[in-house]
């Protein structure tokens, strides 16, 4: 792509962003962007006085007084000139770091503008590290004596749970051990007077390394190897260019995109890479390591302290070279940001839903293009929008169509659950039964999936018919047997499995309904009980220790039946997995979401992903209702193009993204009356516009989410129509926070 006249994707509605140019600000009024969700006129930028002997320039971080506290802000403007020149307060002190650097401000407020969010809320994600302005200093922190003793001996279970904790974490601080171990100060005390862990000082080295630019890596196959100088040359070239690595799971992606980090590093630049579940990236750490030759610093929500405040000053540095995070790393304050690696580019954990709502992957792209730089979106089941974005030129394909090292795409049957049924009380077909009982018996690997945790999505009461729902949502509490109690999934509430119904007191009992995970390993158990078999799901596979060694524990054939969630479907590769039977394919279709035929292919199609992968042939069985739906037989024949192609004309027929726009608003409030007067008066005042229909209110399906009831409305607008531009219409003046509150989602991925 011509870099010249590469757009980015939301150009048309681009905000309008200021080009500040850096002024030295001495004895007068500047703008400081405090990190905080305050909206207001001049959008969250607060008018203090830069005394005169104060040489400050936009980006300087700095301490200023509100109201009695002080806090750190960043210098942001020349002021809006509201507060009269002798009311105004003096900035405290310039903070002793590099400024938030030019770009980023950019982005903060482009990110504001089209997310509807005030700027000091985005700002504050790219801020939100404690301690990070003081100077570094060196601390103490707690680290185990010997590993070897900590697997020998039985600790009682606080004792054992901080000895887990420092193996996933070397060293920590006092309140952060006490915090992830859930025990007291005391118990930590006595574990080091009794010697099984000590204090040590810690000199504040980064939690990182230095990645090695000329380390070779393997040699790349004909096909991957002109994709990769495709990327090098557009990061030599310089300059913005959106690419999509698009490749069959196994192709070698992520080898193809660490020639492009290697070529950035080679620049001097920084380069970032965002996964969507960090916490499962371990494989692709040891990958990355193996790769440079060191471990790459990591962003996510796992850090403990101390680590987020060394690698956020790194970043701002210069030092940190390349970042691995989840969606938020994107906020960082990079030094000198070179390239951008959205792996998995397709799946909607890149969407934040709370706090700011933003899209990381096409937020990565606006940077990318702010930045000037490369950005690389990857995956084997690329989004409908990035395919779209393809065609029209936006972006460019890089395709990677085999397997690396030819390994065959598995072999997929339907299983029709109307004909080849399951016996009573059981979820397994007859014809998975028997396929599982050959490769087990050939001393092969098979994966159950089945994308629902707990033991039961819900749990009647045996005599009257009683749903035990969550007391807080419209939504079934879950049964975990794993955690012993009843879960809402929405809201975390959690409770003990009541011992009468709720409802008519009776003490006859519950039953379970439909199968989640822990109830497929119950009947996993009873017809293999030889295999040796493992449950994955986010509720037993905790911390990034203990999925590295669950993960080699497949590798080397420690497992026979793995049985897991969707966790499991994602990158890891495991050569002796011949067979994967997916336990209830239909379970995503259900329900209004936009995507959910797309998002039921390209989970499906992940998951299958995961068979044969190494020399032997795979198969795949997917056990449906509906067989004859098109995201079914797609699936059946590996017709990707074909899916796509019915689902696009579905989606441009109805005007739906990425062929029109969408946004949605949510009133949500404690009281239903207030909730429902304020939608009815929004929707007597909804502007009529061409190009927009506004539709509801509605009340959301989950009609009440932490004790608060939702209406929604959608908005969809042509593409040329900025829904912003509708949304500032019709919300102005409108209160977006207190009770009840309008939520604003631009480009929404959940209906809920
Ligand atoms: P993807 O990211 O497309 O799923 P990977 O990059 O994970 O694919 O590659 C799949 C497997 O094949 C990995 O184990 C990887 O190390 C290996 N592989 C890919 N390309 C090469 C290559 N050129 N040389 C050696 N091994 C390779
Ligand atoms: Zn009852
Ligand atoms: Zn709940």
């Amino acid at each position: 792509m011509a870099g010249a006249q590469a757009k980015g994707p939301f150009l048309e509605n681009e905000a309008a962003v200021p080009e500040t140019t850096p002024e030295l600000f001495g004895g007068k009024r500047i703008g400081v962007l405090l990190p905080l969700p305050l909206g207001g006129p001049a959008g969250g930028v607060y008018d203090y006085r830069c005394s005169a002997d104060l040489a400050l320039q936009p980006g300087d971080f700095v301490e200023v007084p509100l109201g009695r506290r002080s806090l750190i802000g960043v210098v942001w403007n020349s002021g809006a000139g509201d507060i009269a020149a002798e009311r105004l307060k003096d900035v405290i002190a310039r903070i002793d770091l590099p400024p938030f650097p030019e770009i980023s401000r950019r982005f903060i407020d482009w990110v504001a503008g089209y997310c509807m969010s005030a700027p000091g809320a985005v700002l504050r994600m790219a801020m939100s590290v404690t301690d990070a302005f003081e100077p570094p200093r060196s601390v103490k922190a707690w680290r185990a004596v010997s590993m070897i003793a900590a697997e020998r001996k039985k600790f009682s279970p606080q004792r054992q749970r901080v000895l887990d904790v420092l193996q996933d974490h070397a060293l920590l601080q006092s309140t952060e051990l006490a915090r992830q171990a859930a025990v007291s100060p005391g118990v930590i005390r006595q574990m080091a007077e009794s010697g099984l862990i000590e204090a040590v000082a810690v000199p504040l080295t980064p939690p990182y390394g230095q990645p090695d630019a000329l380390r070779q890596g393997p040699a790349l196959s004909p096909e991957q190897r002109h994709a990769a100088d495709i990327l090098t040359a557009t990061l030599r070239a310089g300059g913005y260019g959106a690419m999509l690595l698009d490749g069959v799971t196994g192709s070698g992606k992520t080898e193809v995109y660490f020639e492009a980090i290697a070529t950035c590093l080679a620049q001097g630049k920084q380069a970032l890479v965002l996964l969507p579940e960090i916490a499962l990236g371990a494989q692709w750490l040891q990958r990355f390591e193996k790769r440079f030759g060191a471990l790459p610093a990591q962003w996510h929500s796992e850090l403990t302290g101390l680590e987020r405040r060394l690698t956020w000053r790194a970043v701002l540095q210069g030092d940190a070279k390349v970042v691995v995070g989840a969606r938020s790393a994107l906020f960082l304050p990079y030094h000198d940001l070179g390239l951008i690696i959205v792996d998995e580019e397709h799946e909607a954990a890149f969407k934040q839903e709370d706090g700011v709502v933003y899209q990381a992957r096409d937020m990565a792209v606006v940077r990318a293009h702010l930045g000037q730089i490369p950005v690389v979106l990857a995956s084997a089941t690329p989004s409908l929008e990035s395919l779209v974005n393809v065609e029209s030129g936006k972006y460019q394909a890089l395709q990677l169509p085999d397997r690396h090292g030819g390994a065959q795409l598995p072999s997929m049957h339907l299983i029709d659950l109307r004909r080849d049924k399951p016996a009573r009380g059981s979820w397994l077909s007859p014809t998975l039964l028997a396929a599982l009982d050959q490769a087990l018996a050939a001393g092969e690997q098979a994966l159950l999936f089945l994308n629902r945790r707990g033991y039961a999505p819900l749990t009647l009461c045996r005599d009257c018919g009683h749903r035990l729902q969550c007391p807080h949502c419209t939504a079934w509490l879950v049964e975990h047997r794993f955690h012993q109690r009843l879960q809402c999934h929405h809201c975390g509430f959690a409770t003990q499995m009541p011992s009468s119904c709720p409802k008519c007191g009776s003490t006859g009992g519950f039953t379970a309904c439909g199968p989640g995970v822990e109830r497929l390993a119950e009947e996993a158990a009873l017809r293999f009980p030889d295999a040796r078999r493992l449950i994955l799901t986010s509720d037993t596979v905790t911390g990034p220790a203990k999925t590295a060694a669950l993960m080699r524990s497949i590798q080397e054939h420690e497992i026979d039946l793995i049985i897991g969630t969707q966790i499991i479907a994602k990158g890891h590769h495991f050569p002796n997995l011949t067979l994967v039977g997916v336990v209830d394919a239909d379970l995503g279709l259900n329900g209004g979401d936009l995507r959910a035929a797309e998002r039921t292919f390209q989970l499906l199609h992940q998951v299958a992903g995961r068979a044969g992968r190494g020399s032997k042939p795979g198969q795949v069985f997917l056990q449906t209702y509906d067989p004859d739906r098109p995201v079914m037989q797609a699936l059946l024949r590996h017709d990707r193009a074909g899916f796509l192609e019915v689902e696009a004309g579905d989606r441009d027929m109805a005007g739906m993204p990425p062929f029109g726009r969408l946004a949605a608003v949510i009133v949500a409030g404690s009281n239903e009356a207030a909730v429902d007067e304020l939608a009815r008066d929004l929707a007597r005042n909804a502007p009529r516009m061409d190009g927009v229909t506004i539709l509801g209110p509605a009340p959301a399906p989950l009609a009440v989410l932490r004790g608060r009831h939702r209406r929604r409305f959608l908005v969809k607008c042509r593409r040329d129509v900025a829904p912003q531009t509708v949304l500032r219409r019709w919300l102005q003046g409108k209160g977006r926070k207190g009770d009840p509150a309008i939520q604003v989602d631009i480009d929404p991925y959940s209906f809920l």
